[in-house]
């Protein structure tokens, strides 16, 4: 056992039943979880996240009951996608994306979580035109202020989503965000809270100005160390990567910039 195993509570799984006991496991959390705030089950979405996962270890993953996959850099997840093209497989990109990278979204990815400025959102539409493809889209809100610079300022998403209807093949949905990381539940809570607030805001002002093909019912949010809480204040789809596949080599700091100095 090397230290990484020592210190993280995930254990790691490495066959096709193996996938389907994490998977059955953190079913019975979501189902718990809206147990207690009287959600229908059905009403939260699982969605695995395999970044860092070899193509290998995801074929014995889809055999134990993945269907879709969630990675947070464009590379890694076309590198994947090409591996396991004879797989039927959704790949959901839920990382930051580069304006030369959407190219490659716009070709194999079925939905992109992280869309966070106009620019970004007309190279998508370009691309998904050139590939007669539309892409569901949710928008990142950056909810905790420090933990990640990624995502729209809250107060700065309904002048943003006024813009949307110009791009028809980006389907938005609804919100994506990240929680503080830093562990006390109470600001994690804050955090999904304000999500879910500003997914109200939003929907009101989609009516009253008749934002067409606009759509606010997606909350895409918490992880494997704050689902459930996520559930609790309202989370549609939960991106879990490590309660499913195991702890991770790589630290999250490669995949998430470091919270801003004070
Ligand atoms: C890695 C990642 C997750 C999953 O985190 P786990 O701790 O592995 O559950 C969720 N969302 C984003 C954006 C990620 O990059």
């Amino acid at each position: 056992m090397n230290e990484l195993h020592d210190a993280s509570p995930y254990q790691s799984a490495t066959t096709a039943e193996q996938f389907a006991a994490h998977l059955a496991a953190v079913r019975a959390r979501i189902a718990a979880a809206c147990a207690r705030v009287g959600r229908d089950s059905g009403s939260v979405r699982l969605l695995p996240v395999s970044k860092t996962v070899t193509a290998e270890r995801i074929r014995l993953a889809v055999a134990g009951g993945c269907t879709e996959l969630g990675e947070n850099k464009v590379q890694e997840a076309l590198e994947k996608s090409i591996a396991l093209a004879d797989l039927p497989l959704r790949w959901v990109i839920i990382g930051h994306l580069q304006r030369n990278k959407a190219k490659f979204v716009a070709r194999f990815a079925s939905e992109f979580q992280a869309l966070d400025s106009l620019e970004l959102a007309a190279i998508l539409q370009q691309k998904l035109q050139d590939e007669n493809r539309t892409l569901r889209v949710l928008v990142q809100v950056n909810t905790s202020g420090e933990a990640s610079k990624f995502g729209l300022e809250p107060a700065t998403v309904a002048s943003f989503i006024r813009e949307l209807p110009a791009f028809p093949r980006l389907e938005v949905r609804g919100l994506m965000t990240l929680a503080i990381l830093d562990g006390n539940e109470a600001r994690v809570r804050r955090c999904f809270q304000r999500l879910r607030e500003l997914r109200e805001q939003l929907r009101t002002q989609i009516r009253a100005e008749g934002l067409i093909g606009i759509e606010m019912n997606e909350l895409s949010m918490g992880m494997s160390g704050d689902f459930e809480i996520a559930i609790e204040e309202g989370a549609t789809i939960v991106r879990v990567g490590q309660a499913i596949f195991g702890p991770r080599a790589l630290p999250d700091s490669h995949y998430w910039p470091e919270p801003a100095a004070h």
